[in-house]
Protein backbone atom coordinates (compact mmCIF):
# COMPACT_ATOMS: atom_id res chain seq x y z
CA UNK A 1 0.00 0.00 0.00
CA UNK A 2 1.32 3.14 -0.37
CA UNK A 3 0.94 6.43 1.48
CA UNK A 4 -1.07 8.73 -1.07
CA UNK A 5 -1.33 12.66 -1.14
CA UNK A 6 -5.10 14.20 -0.30
CA UNK A 7 -6.01 16.69 -2.22
CA UNK A 8 -9.46 18.09 -2.80
CA UNK A 9 -11.09 15.66 -1.02
CA UNK A 10 -9.68 12.67 -2.56
CA UNK A 11 -6.18 10.31 -2.26
CA UNK A 12 -4.43 10.50 -5.23
CA UNK A 13 -0.83 9.54 -5.94
CA UNK A 14 1.86 11.88 -7.72
CA UNK A 15 1.59 13.39 -10.74
CA UNK A 16 4.94 12.02 -12.09
CA UNK A 17 4.04 8.13 -9.94
CA UNK A 18 7.12 9.30 -7.65
CA UNK A 19 7.55 7.61 -4.10
CA UNK A 20 9.83 7.20 -1.51
CA UNK A 21 10.36 4.78 1.36
CA UNK A 22 10.28 5.77 5.14
CA UNK A 23 12.52 3.08 7.47
CA UNK A 24 11.47 1.74 10.67
CA UNK A 25 13.59 3.71 13.53
CA UNK A 26 13.46 0.67 15.83
CA UNK A 27 14.87 -1.79 12.60
CA UNK A 28 15.50 0.56 10.20
CA UNK A 29 13.75 -1.67 7.56
CA UNK A 30 11.60 -0.28 4.96
CA UNK A 31 8.24 -0.47 6.17
CA UNK A 32 6.33 2.20 4.70
CA UNK A 33 6.04 3.40 0.60
CA UNK A 34 4.87 7.25 0.26
CA UNK A 35 3.77 9.08 -2.82
CA UNK A 36 6.64 12.13 -2.87
CA UNK A 37 5.19 15.12 -4.21
CA UNK A 38 6.95 17.41 -6.61
CA UNK A 39 5.55 21.31 -7.37
CA UNK A 40 3.09 19.98 -9.53
CA UNK A 41 1.56 18.32 -6.94
CA UNK A 42 1.67 21.06 -4.37
CA UNK A 43 0.39 23.21 -7.43
CA UNK A 44 -2.79 21.13 -7.41
CA UNK A 45 -3.01 21.12 -3.63
CA UNK A 46 -2.58 24.64 -3.37
CA UNK A 47 -5.36 24.97 -6.43
CA UNK A 48 -8.00 23.29 -4.33
CA UNK A 49 -7.38 25.39 -1.28
CA UNK A 50 -7.76 28.69 -3.01
CA UNK A 51 -11.12 27.47 -4.69
CA UNK A 52 -12.12 26.66 -0.79
CA UNK A 53 -10.96 29.61 -0.09
CA UNK A 54 -12.34 31.84 -2.87
CA UNK A 55 -16.48 30.43 -3.13
CA UNK A 56 -16.14 28.24 -0.13
CA UNK A 57 -18.37 27.98 2.77
CA UNK A 58 -15.39 27.69 5.65
CA UNK A 59 -13.92 30.92 5.54
CA UNK A 60 -17.37 32.47 5.52
CA UNK A 61 -18.96 30.51 8.41
CA UNK A 62 -19.97 32.11 11.77
CA UNK A 63 -16.94 31.18 14.32
CA UNK A 64 -19.23 29.06 16.36
CA UNK A 65 -19.90 26.84 13.23
CA UNK A 66 -16.44 25.98 12.51
CA UNK A 67 -15.57 25.50 16.08
CA UNK A 68 -18.16 22.87 16.09
CA UNK A 69 -16.57 21.29 12.84
CA UNK A 70 -13.16 21.29 15.12
CA UNK A 71 -14.73 19.65 18.33
CA UNK A 72 -16.10 17.38 16.45
CA UNK A 73 -12.05 16.53 14.62
CA UNK A 74 -11.43 15.73 18.06
CA UNK A 75 -14.08 13.84 18.92
CA UNK A 76 -12.18 11.90 15.84
CA UNK A 77 -8.96 11.92 17.16
CA UNK A 78 -9.94 10.52 20.53
CA UNK A 79 -11.50 7.52 19.26
CA UNK A 80 -8.47 6.57 17.12
CA UNK A 81 -5.66 7.69 20.06
CA UNK A 82 -4.38 4.30 20.66
CA UNK A 83 -4.03 3.69 16.85
CA UNK A 84 -2.54 6.96 16.70
CA UNK A 85 -0.02 6.49 19.31
CA UNK A 86 0.97 3.08 18.36
CA UNK A 87 1.53 4.45 14.96
CA UNK A 88 3.19 7.34 15.99
CA UNK A 89 5.56 4.99 18.25
CA UNK A 90 6.27 2.48 15.29
CA UNK A 91 6.88 5.53 12.56
CA UNK A 92 9.30 7.78 14.75
CA UNK A 93 10.39 5.23 18.04
CA UNK A 94 9.21 7.18 20.38
CA UNK A 95 8.03 5.14 23.10
CA UNK A 96 4.57 4.02 23.44
CA UNK A 97 3.68 5.65 26.84
CA UNK A 98 4.99 9.48 25.81
CA UNK A 99 3.21 8.67 22.05
CA UNK A 100 -0.17 8.50 24.11
CA UNK A 101 0.31 12.16 25.43
CA UNK A 102 1.25 13.08 22.07
CA UNK A 103 -2.38 11.94 20.59
CA UNK A 104 -3.99 13.54 23.76
CA UNK A 105 -2.47 16.68 22.96
CA UNK A 106 -3.43 16.36 19.74
CA UNK A 107 -7.16 16.19 20.47
CA UNK A 108 -7.05 19.21 22.80
CA UNK A 109 -5.33 21.43 20.22
CA UNK A 110 -8.72 21.06 18.20
CA UNK A 111 -10.86 21.62 21.49
CA UNK A 112 -8.75 24.24 22.58
CA UNK A 113 -8.58 26.42 19.38
CA UNK A 114 -12.85 26.22 19.02
CA UNK A 115 -12.71 27.90 22.63
CA UNK A 116 -10.65 30.64 21.21
CA UNK A 117 -12.11 31.44 18.35
CA UNK A 118 -15.46 31.71 19.92
CA UNK A 119 -13.92 33.56 23.09
CA UNK A 120 -12.19 36.32 21.16
CA UNK A 121 -12.86 39.44 21.85
CA UNK A 122 -13.28 41.82 19.03
CA UNK A 123 -11.54 45.30 19.35
CA UNK A 124 -14.21 48.52 18.71
CA UNK A 125 -12.91 52.13 19.23
CA UNK A 126 -15.25 54.92 19.72
CA UNK A 127 -14.15 58.44 18.55
CA UNK A 128 -16.34 60.85 19.98
CA UNK A 129 -19.93 60.01 19.22
CA UNK A 130 -19.86 60.51 15.79
CA UNK A 131 -17.25 57.61 14.38
CA UNK A 132 -16.60 53.88 15.41
CA UNK A 133 -13.79 51.96 14.48
CA UNK A 134 -13.39 48.40 14.29
CA UNK A 135 -10.95 45.67 14.14
CA UNK A 136 -12.20 43.10 11.11
CA UNK A 137 -9.97 40.08 11.40
CA UNK A 138 -10.26 37.90 7.95
CA UNK A 139 -8.32 35.09 7.16
CA UNK A 140 -5.54 35.09 4.96
CA UNK A 141 -5.88 32.31 2.20
CA UNK A 142 -4.28 29.69 2.01
CA UNK A 143 -1.65 28.61 4.30
CA UNK A 144 1.29 26.29 3.77
CA UNK A 145 2.28 24.05 6.79
CA UNK A 146 5.54 22.43 6.93
CA UNK A 147 6.32 20.30 9.98
CA UNK A 148 9.09 18.34 11.80
CA UNK A 149 9.73 14.83 12.17
CA UNK A 150 8.87 14.78 15.87
CA UNK A 151 5.83 14.49 17.52
CA UNK A 152 4.83 15.02 14.22
CA UNK A 153 0.62 14.43 14.64
CA UNK A 154 0.32 17.18 17.74
CA UNK A 155 3.06 19.46 16.21
CA UNK A 156 0.89 19.09 13.00
CA UNK A 157 -2.74 19.83 14.73
CA UNK A 158 -0.75 22.41 16.75
CA UNK A 159 -0.91 24.39 13.72
CA UNK A 160 -3.70 23.06 11.38
CA UNK A 161 -6.36 23.77 14.27
CA UNK A 162 -5.41 27.72 14.64
CA UNK A 163 -5.47 27.88 10.73
CA UNK A 164 -8.80 26.30 10.73
CA UNK A 165 -10.33 27.96 13.39
CA UNK A 166 -9.42 31.39 11.75
CA UNK A 167 -10.76 30.16 8.39
CA UNK A 168 -7.99 28.81 6.30
CA UNK A 169 -7.74 26.54 3.91
CA UNK A 170 -4.54 24.75 4.32
CA UNK A 171 -2.24 22.38 3.06
CA UNK A 172 0.27 20.20 4.94
CA UNK A 173 3.35 19.00 4.52
CA UNK A 174 5.01 16.41 6.92
CA UNK A 175 8.62 15.56 7.68
CA UNK A 176 9.28 12.74 5.04
CA UNK A 177 10.99 10.68 8.42
CA UNK A 178 7.88 10.40 10.03
CA UNK A 179 4.62 11.01 7.15
CA UNK A 180 2.73 7.88 8.71
CA UNK A 181 0.33 9.54 11.32
CA UNK A 182 -0.78 12.37 8.79
CA UNK A 183 -2.27 9.81 7.40
CA UNK A 184 -4.91 9.41 9.41
CA UNK A 185 -5.96 13.06 9.00
CA UNK A 186 -7.96 12.45 5.76
CA UNK A 187 -10.76 10.22 7.49
CA UNK A 188 -11.05 12.39 10.77
CA UNK A 189 -11.46 15.50 8.37
CA UNK A 190 -13.91 14.07 6.83
CA UNK A 191 -15.93 12.27 9.69
CA UNK A 192 -15.80 15.20 10.94
CA UNK A 193 -17.16 16.98 8.22
CA UNK A 194 -14.71 19.60 6.48
CA UNK A 195 -15.40 20.69 3.78
CA UNK A 196 -13.29 19.28 0.37
CA UNK A 197 -10.82 21.39 -0.47
CA UNK A 198 -9.66 22.88 2.94
CA UNK A 199 -7.60 20.33 4.31
CA UNK A 200 -4.68 18.95 1.66
CA UNK A 201 -2.02 16.88 2.55
CA UNK A 202 1.23 17.07 -0.12
CA UNK A 203 4.24 14.09 1.37
CA UNK A 204 7.42 14.69 -0.30
CA UNK A 205 11.00 15.76 0.42
CA UNK A 206 11.98 19.53 2.42
CA UNK A 207 13.77 20.55 -0.59
CA UNK A 208 11.30 19.81 -3.34
CA UNK A 209 7.98 19.47 -2.41
CA UNK A 210 8.39 21.93 1.04
CA UNK A 211 10.22 24.46 -0.77
CA UNK A 212 7.49 24.43 -3.94
CA UNK A 213 4.93 25.44 -1.03
CA UNK A 214 7.14 28.28 0.18
CA UNK A 215 7.51 29.69 -3.47
CA UNK A 216 3.38 29.22 -4.20
CA UNK A 217 2.66 32.89 -5.13
CA UNK A 218 -0.92 32.04 -3.89
CA UNK A 219 -0.20 30.83 -0.40
CA UNK A 220 0.66 34.17 1.45
CA UNK A 221 1.15 32.49 5.03
CA UNK A 222 4.16 29.63 5.72
CA UNK A 223 3.59 28.05 9.13
CA UNK A 224 6.97 26.49 9.61
CA UNK A 225 8.69 23.80 12.38
CA UNK A 226 12.02 22.54 11.48
CA UNK A 227 15.47 23.57 11.99
CA UNK A 228 16.99 27.00 12.12
CA UNK A 229 19.64 26.42 9.10
CA UNK A 230 16.26 25.14 7.23
CA UNK A 231 14.00 28.79 8.57
CA UNK A 232 16.50 30.49 6.96
CA UNK A 233 16.22 28.95 3.55
CA UNK A 234 12.13 29.68 3.71
CA UNK A 235 12.90 32.86 4.70
CA UNK A 236 15.05 33.70 1.81
CA UNK A 237 12.54 32.03 -0.37
CA UNK A 238 9.43 33.61 0.97
CA UNK A 239 11.10 37.30 0.64
CA UNK A 240 10.65 37.00 -2.91
CA UNK A 241 6.72 36.90 -2.44
CA UNK A 242 6.41 38.83 0.67
CA UNK A 243 4.85 36.48 2.91
CA UNK A 244 3.67 36.16 6.39
CA UNK A 245 5.96 33.32 8.26
CA UNK A 246 5.67 31.97 12.13
CA UNK A 247 9.17 29.87 12.82
CA UNK A 248 9.44 27.40 15.17
CA UNK A 249 13.38 26.87 15.29
CA UNK A 250 15.86 24.68 16.98
CA UNK A 251 17.09 25.23 20.36
CA UNK A 252 19.99 24.48 22.52
CA UNK A 253 17.58 25.06 26.07
CA UNK A 254 19.82 25.61 29.59
CA UNK A 255 18.53 24.37 32.93
CA UNK A 256 20.54 26.41 35.26
CA UNK A 257 20.02 25.16 38.80
CA UNK A 258 21.44 26.91 41.80
CA UNK A 259 22.63 25.90 45.40
CA UNK A 260 19.85 26.56 47.13
CA UNK A 261 17.07 24.86 44.62
CA UNK A 262 15.85 21.53 45.76
CA UNK A 263 18.24 19.66 44.23
CA UNK A 264 15.81 16.23 44.39
CA UNK A 265 13.24 18.24 42.14
CA UNK A 266 15.97 19.67 39.64
CA UNK A 267 17.58 16.48 39.24
CA UNK A 268 14.04 15.02 37.94
CA UNK A 269 13.77 17.91 35.95
CA UNK A 270 17.03 17.57 34.43
CA UNK A 271 16.93 13.80 33.48
CA UNK A 272 13.24 13.86 32.37
CA UNK A 273 13.41 17.59 30.24
CA UNK A 274 16.22 16.19 28.11
CA UNK A 275 16.12 11.87 27.63
CA UNK A 276 12.19 12.31 26.82
CA UNK A 277 10.66 11.73 23.70
CA UNK A 278 14.17 10.66 23.23
CA UNK A 279 15.56 14.13 23.83
CA UNK A 280 14.77 15.06 19.99
CA UNK A 281 12.74 17.88 21.80
CA UNK A 282 12.78 21.64 20.68
CA UNK A 283 12.64 22.41 24.50
CA UNK A 284 14.98 19.92 25.74
CA UNK A 285 17.52 21.11 28.38
CA UNK A 286 20.40 20.05 26.72
CA UNK A 287 22.98 22.47 28.83
CA UNK A 288 22.94 21.96 32.07
CA UNK A 289 24.21 24.72 34.27
CA UNK A 290 25.26 23.74 37.76
CA UNK A 291 26.33 25.99 40.58
CA UNK A 292 29.73 25.53 41.68
CA UNK A 293 29.32 24.43 45.33
CA UNK A 294 26.99 21.62 43.84
CA UNK A 295 28.03 20.72 40.25
CA UNK A 296 29.90 17.60 41.57
CA UNK A 297 27.11 15.95 43.48
CA UNK A 298 24.60 17.23 40.76
CA UNK A 299 26.94 15.90 37.68
CA UNK A 300 27.74 12.86 39.31
CA UNK A 301 23.94 12.14 40.33
CA UNK A 302 22.52 12.93 36.70
CA UNK A 303 24.86 10.45 35.46
CA UNK A 304 23.30 7.92 37.62
CA UNK A 305 20.21 8.47 36.72
CA UNK A 306 21.33 8.90 33.14
CA UNK A 307 22.56 5.54 33.39
CA UNK A 308 19.30 3.95 35.04
CA UNK A 309 17.19 5.09 31.92
CA UNK A 310 15.75 2.62 30.42
CA UNK A 311 16.54 1.90 26.56
CA UNK A 312 14.43 -0.35 24.93
CA UNK A 313 12.16 -0.78 22.12
CA UNK A 314 9.45 1.68 21.71
CA UNK A 315 6.60 -0.34 21.84
CA UNK A 316 7.27 -2.09 25.38
CA UNK A 317 5.39 0.49 28.17
CA UNK A 318 8.41 0.27 30.21
CA UNK A 319 10.88 1.78 27.86
CA UNK A 320 11.61 5.31 28.78
CA UNK A 321 14.62 6.08 25.80
CA UNK A 322 12.91 4.76 22.76
CA UNK A 323 14.85 4.49 18.99
CA UNK A 324 15.93 8.02 17.58
CA UNK A 325 14.73 8.91 14.14
CA UNK A 326 16.72 7.68 10.96
CA UNK A 327 20.22 6.08 10.64
CA UNK A 328 21.63 9.39 9.62
CA UNK A 329 20.18 11.44 12.53
CA UNK A 330 21.67 8.34 14.59
CA UNK A 331 25.07 9.02 12.78
CA UNK A 332 24.87 12.33 13.27
CA UNK A 333 24.16 12.08 16.98
CA UNK A 334 26.87 9.64 17.77
CA UNK A 335 29.26 11.98 15.76
CA UNK A 336 28.53 14.91 18.39
CA UNK A 337 29.79 11.86 21.35
CA UNK A 338 32.55 11.78 19.34
CA UNK A 339 32.95 15.74 19.18
CA UNK A 340 32.77 16.12 22.73
CA UNK A 341 35.28 13.36 23.60
CA UNK A 342 37.66 14.66 20.88
CA UNK A 343 36.54 18.52 22.62
CA UNK A 344 37.73 17.23 25.58
CA UNK A 345 34.45 16.95 27.60
CA UNK A 346 34.30 14.27 30.39
CA UNK A 347 31.88 11.27 28.83
CA UNK A 348 30.30 10.69 32.27
CA UNK A 349 27.24 8.57 31.02
CA UNK A 350 26.10 6.50 27.97
CA UNK A 351 27.96 7.81 24.95
CA UNK A 352 26.93 4.66 23.28
CA UNK A 353 24.67 1.65 21.39
CA UNK A 354 23.38 -0.11 24.84
CA UNK A 355 24.34 -4.15 24.22
CA UNK A 356 21.03 -5.65 24.34
CA UNK A 357 19.97 -3.40 20.85
CA UNK A 358 22.77 -4.28 18.14
CA UNK A 359 19.98 -3.28 15.38
CA UNK A 360 18.09 -0.01 15.39
CA UNK A 361 18.90 3.45 16.18
CA UNK A 362 19.21 2.99 20.11
CA UNK A 363 21.60 5.06 22.06
CA UNK A 364 22.50 5.13 25.60
CA UNK A 365 21.21 8.26 27.86
CA UNK A 366 24.57 10.12 27.41
CA UNK A 367 25.96 12.76 30.05
CA UNK A 368 29.03 14.97 29.37
CA UNK A 369 30.53 16.66 32.02
CA UNK A 370 33.09 19.40 32.47
CA UNK A 371 31.91 21.40 29.23
CA UNK A 372 32.98 24.93 28.36
CA UNK A 373 31.37 27.51 25.80
CA UNK A 374 33.29 27.19 22.87
CA UNK A 375 33.10 22.90 22.59
CA UNK A 376 30.69 22.64 19.43
CA UNK A 377 28.36 20.06 21.87
CA UNK A 378 28.00 23.18 24.22
CA UNK A 379 27.16 25.73 21.09
CA UNK A 380 24.98 23.13 18.76
CA UNK A 381 21.64 21.46 18.62
CA UNK A 382 22.30 17.85 19.16
CA UNK A 383 18.86 16.85 19.11
CA UNK A 384 19.25 13.77 20.82
CA UNK A 385 19.65 11.84 24.21
CA UNK A 386 22.44 13.79 25.21
CA UNK A 387 23.23 16.67 27.89
CA UNK A 388 26.44 18.63 28.94
CA UNK A 389 26.85 19.96 32.57
CA UNK A 390 28.74 23.12 33.01
CA UNK A 391 29.96 24.76 36.24
CA UNK A 392 29.35 28.03 36.91
CA UNK A 393 30.51 30.60 40.19
CA UNK A 394 27.67 33.21 40.25
CA UNK A 395 24.66 34.34 39.46
CA UNK A 396 25.76 36.81 36.29
CA UNK A 397 28.20 34.08 34.96
CA UNK A 398 24.80 31.92 34.83
CA UNK A 399 23.16 34.40 32.55
CA UNK A 400 26.59 35.24 30.50
CA UNK A 401 26.70 30.97 29.72
CA UNK A 402 22.80 30.57 29.66
CA UNK A 403 23.21 33.62 27.21
CA UNK A 404 26.26 32.02 25.30
CA UNK A 405 24.51 30.10 22.03
CA UNK A 406 22.52 31.68 18.65
CA UNK A 407 19.62 29.96 20.60
CA UNK A 408 16.94 31.53 22.41
CA UNK A 409 14.45 28.99 23.15
CA UNK A 410 13.29 27.94 26.42
CA UNK A 411 15.44 28.04 29.73
CA UNK A 412 14.99 26.10 33.01
CA UNK A 413 15.62 28.16 36.76
CA UNK A 414 16.30 26.15 39.99
CA UNK A 415 16.37 28.22 43.13
CA UNK A 416 14.40 29.41 46.10
CA UNK A 417 15.58 32.54 46.09
CA UNK A 418 11.99 34.22 44.44
CA UNK A 419 13.98 37.58 43.96
CA UNK A 420 17.11 35.79 41.81
CA UNK A 421 14.20 33.70 40.02
CA UNK A 422 12.69 37.04 38.61
CA UNK A 423 16.24 38.41 37.54
CA UNK A 424 17.05 35.36 36.20
CA UNK A 425 14.15 35.48 34.11
CA UNK A 426 14.48 38.74 32.93
CA UNK A 427 18.16 38.93 31.89
CA UNK A 428 17.98 35.02 30.10
CA UNK A 429 17.53 35.40 26.71
CA UNK A 430 14.78 33.17 25.57
CA UNK A 431 11.39 33.15 24.48
CA UNK A 432 10.05 31.13 27.43
CA UNK A 433 11.34 30.72 30.84
CA UNK A 434 10.77 27.87 33.79
CA UNK A 435 11.17 28.54 37.25
CA UNK A 436 11.17 25.07 39.41
CA UNK A 437 9.27 23.31 36.56
CA UNK A 438 9.31 20.91 33.62
CA UNK A 439 7.75 22.76 30.57
CA UNK A 440 3.89 22.88 31.48
CA UNK A 441 1.63 25.73 30.40
CA UNK A 442 -1.12 27.11 29.43
CA UNK A 443 -2.20 26.89 25.77
CA UNK A 444 -3.12 30.22 26.15
CA UNK A 445 0.49 31.97 26.59
CA UNK A 446 3.14 32.63 23.61
CA UNK A 447 5.06 29.55 22.78
CA UNK A 448 7.99 30.72 20.48
CA UNK A 449 11.60 31.78 20.43
CA UNK A 450 14.24 34.80 19.86
CA UNK A 451 17.76 35.04 18.73
CA UNK A 452 18.03 31.65 16.14
CA UNK A 453 14.85 30.08 17.51
CA UNK A 454 12.46 31.31 16.28
CA UNK A 455 10.28 34.35 14.98
CA UNK A 456 6.93 34.97 15.93
CA UNK A 457 4.78 33.27 18.59
CA UNK A 458 2.02 30.08 18.33
CA UNK A 459 -0.50 29.93 21.05
CA UNK A 460 -3.84 31.06 21.76
CA UNK A 461 -4.96 33.92 20.01
CA UNK A 462 -0.60 34.53 19.03
CA UNK A 463 -1.46 31.37 16.59
CA UNK A 464 -5.00 33.41 15.01
CA UNK A 465 -2.90 36.28 14.57
CA UNK A 466 -0.93 34.18 12.09
CA UNK A 467 -3.54 33.20 9.93
CA UNK A 468 -5.87 36.51 10.15
CA UNK A 469 -4.75 40.04 8.82
CA UNK A 470 -6.31 42.83 10.82
CA UNK A 471 -8.49 45.64 8.74
CA UNK A 472 -10.05 48.68 10.42
CA UNK A 473 -13.65 49.54 9.45
CA UNK A 474 -14.17 53.34 10.23
CA UNK A 475 -18.02 54.06 10.42
CA UNK A 476 -19.40 57.55 10.67
CA UNK A 477 -22.53 57.25 12.56
CA UNK A 478 -23.06 60.99 12.08
CA UNK A 479 -22.57 63.78 9.17
CA UNK A 480 -19.49 64.88 9.54
CA UNK A 481 -17.98 67.66 7.26
CA UNK A 482 -16.22 66.61 4.42
CA UNK A 483 -13.82 69.15 3.46
CA UNK A 484 -14.81 71.02 0.01
CA UNK A 485 -12.15 71.18 -2.79
CA UNK A 486 -12.57 72.29 -6.07
CA UNK A 487 -15.80 74.21 -5.47
CA UNK A 488 -14.62 77.81 -5.77
P1 LIG B 1 13.96 20.21 9.16
O1 LIG B 1 14.19 21.68 9.12
O2 LIG B 1 14.97 19.32 8.57
O3 LIG B 1 12.58 19.83 8.44
C1 LIG B 1 11.35 20.37 8.86
C2 LIG B 1 10.39 20.35 7.69
O4 LIG B 1 10.86 21.23 6.68
C3 LIG B 1 10.24 19.00 7.03
O5 LIG B 1 8.89 18.82 6.64
C4 LIG B 1 11.11 19.12 5.81
O6 LIG B 1 10.72 18.27 4.77
C5 LIG B 1 10.89 20.57 5.44
N1 LIG B 1 11.95 21.19 4.63
C6 LIG B 1 13.27 20.88 4.57
N2 LIG B 1 13.90 21.69 3.69
C7 LIG B 1 12.97 22.55 3.20
C8 LIG B 1 13.01 23.62 2.27
N3 LIG B 1 14.13 23.99 1.65
N4 LIG B 1 11.87 24.28 2.00
C9 LIG B 1 10.72 23.94 2.63
N5 LIG B 1 10.61 22.92 3.50
C10 LIG B 1 11.73 22.24 3.80
O7 LIG B 1 13.70 19.87 10.70
P2 LIG B 1 13.53 18.42 11.34
O8 LIG B 1 14.88 17.80 11.36
O9 LIG B 1 12.38 17.72 10.70
O10 LIG B 1 13.06 18.78 12.83
C11 LIG B 1 13.92 18.96 13.88
C12 LIG B 1 14.13 20.45 14.15
O11 LIG B 1 12.89 21.06 14.45
C13 LIG B 1 15.01 20.71 15.37
O12 LIG B 1 15.90 21.77 15.07
C14 LIG B 1 14.01 21.14 16.43
O13 LIG B 1 14.53 21.94 17.47
C15 LIG B 1 13.01 21.88 15.61
N6 LIG B 1 11.72 21.96 16.31
C16 LIG B 1 11.32 23.17 16.81
C17 LIG B 1 10.13 23.27 17.52
C18 LIG B 1 9.68 24.58 18.09
O14 LIG B 1 8.51 24.69 18.43
N7 LIG B 1 10.54 25.59 18.20
C19 LIG B 1 9.34 22.13 17.70
C20 LIG B 1 9.78 20.92 17.17
C21 LIG B 1 10.97 20.86 16.47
Amino acid sequence: MILEHYIDGAHVPSISGDTFTSLEPATNRPYLTVSAGHAEDVAAAVAAARKAFGDGPWPRMPAGERAATLRAIAAAIETRDERLAALECRDTGLPITQARGQARRAAQNFRFFADVITTLGEDVYRVGSAQLNYVLRKPVGVAGLITPWNTPFMLATWKLAPALAAGCPVVLKPAEWSPLSAGLLPEIMEEAGLPPGVFNLVHGIGEDAGAALVEHPDVPVISFTGESATGRVIMRAAAGHLKTLSMELGGKSPLIVFDDADLERALDAAVFGVFSLNGERCTASSRVLAHAPIYAEFTARLAERAAQVRVGVPDDPATELGALIHPDHHAQVSEYVRIGVAEGARLAAGGARPPHLPEGNYLSATVFADVTPDMRVFQEEIFGPVVCVTPFGSESEAVELANATRYGLAAYVWTSDLRRAHRMAQAVESGMVWVNSQNVRDLRTPFGGVKASGLGREGGRHSIDVYTAAHIVHLATEDLPVPRFGTA
